[in-house]
């Protein structure tokens, strides 16, 4: 059996060796690293599948955060409303901007933001919301976009973990997640479900006044060369990147196929046992299973992944600390804040191997392990 890892990110390479190899052997031929026609090719080709008018490349996905969060002119001390329960990267940057990071609720069931809590977050200060499409499942944006029109709030999605997944709004039409709020934000880093061979972002939005804005300060806040007409950064994505991110973006519907595929045989195994409680999915979110996480109940979590790990099987807890709980906010006086859910869920969530390569023989073997520890 071939060594079980979180992410097979190398087998995945090898099915596309020759044109990836090609790509980047032409990238440097032309020299062209920065800026080269890869990079707006395939900001066109991810514009079209997504179905969003604009996207602006940028180097990672925390940048992408950080760009959109600056080209919305809050002011310091403005307040954003976010989940506690995601990557860091979604929160630090509200900080770092000197807004207000204000932590609400999820869903037990799609570890969303929950909106009943977006609504009593909600006072005088609150500018936006940053909802995340956690482990590949769509927050629930209808009502999310509902909330933001009633009060005049603008919504960045993170759609760092969600690429390609669809929304199914309540009259049957469909959008891709990342392309409903205002604007939407994704990481190319390699372990995502559309990742690079290093780092690299994205940011879409369908409004072409918020693009150029976007646009200028992802480029030192300039149009034209050496004319700055705002405070921006230097967030590019490199040529060699986006040359080989444009050959994997052809394959992304079918590396989502494995994905669910690989997440239909653990539900087979894990559905209707007593102490796991298997990914939930809501009628109007696809899901791209980023993460495949359980939520345990009355099993030791920690001996259960030091027992995998004795037969080879890596797991992970994403994530051990909410952002409430997190030192860094300390400033915000957030960790005197009381949300169960996320301290439930905190508690109890273990992520298993999800990736394209995942064969027969290992899931079987992944889940045989697992419930030989939990039924034991
Ligand atoms: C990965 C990730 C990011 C940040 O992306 P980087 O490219 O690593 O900067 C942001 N938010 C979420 C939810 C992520 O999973």
């Amino acid at each position: 059996m071939r060594q079980i890892q979180m992410v097979d990110t190398r087998t995945q390479y090898h099915h596309i060796k020759a044109e990836v190899d090609q790509a980047v052997l032409d990238v440097m031929e032309s020299s062209a690293f920065i800026n080269g026609k890869p990079v707006q090719e395939f900001a066109g080709n991810l514009s079209a599948y997504l179905g969003a008018k604009f996207t602006i490349p940028c180097a990672n996905g925390t940048d992408a955060l950080q760009i959109a969060m600056m080209a919305l002119d809050l002011q310091p001390g403005d307040e954003v409303i976010t989940p506690s329960f995601t990557y860091i990267a979604t929160t630090e940057v509200i900080a770092l901007l000197k807004l207000k990071p204000v932590f609400v609720e999820v869903d037990p069931k799609t570890f969303c933001i929950d909106p009943a809590a977006i609504e009593k977050a909600i006072t005088t200060r609150t500018r936006a919301i940053v909802p995340v499409h956690l482990y590949g499942h769509a927050a629930p944006m209808e009502a999310i976009m509902a909330i933001a029109k009633k009060h005049n709030l603008y919504v960045i999605e993170d759609n760092a973990q969600a690429i390609g997944c669809d929304y199914t709004f309540a009259d049957g039409s469909k959008k891709k997640t990342g392309t409903i709020g205002d604007i939407g934000c994704t990481s190319f880093y390699p372990s995502k479900n559309l990742g690079a061979f290093g780092d690299g972002g994205a940011i879409f939005t369908n409004d072409e006044a918020l693009s150029v804005k976007l646009r200028m300060i992802a480029n030192h806040g300039q149009q034209k060369r050496y004319y700055h007409e705002m405070v921006g950064c230097n967030s590019r994505l490199d040529t060699i990147q986006a040359a080989i991110l444009d050959i994997k973006l052809k394959h992304l519907d079918e590396y989502i196929a494995a994905r669910r595929s690989a997440a239909d045989f653990y539900n087979k195994a894990f559905g209707g046992h007593p102490k796991i409680t298997i990914p939930y999915r809501a009628a109007y979110s696809h899901h791209v299973f980023h993460q495949y996480t359980l939520i345990l109940e009355g099993v030791d979590r920690d001996a259960l992944s030091q027992y995998l790990a004795t037969q080879q099987i890596p797991s992970m807890i994403y994530y051990p600390v909410p952002g409430h709980k997190q030192k860094m906010f300390e400033q915000f006086g957030s960790g005197s804040q009381v949300l169960p859910v996320t301290d439930w869920l905190t508690e109890r969530v273990i992520s298993l191997p999800i990736h394209t390569e995942l064969d027969g023989e290992q899931l079987a073997f992944i889940t045989q392990q697992v419930l030989a520890f939990i039924n034991k």
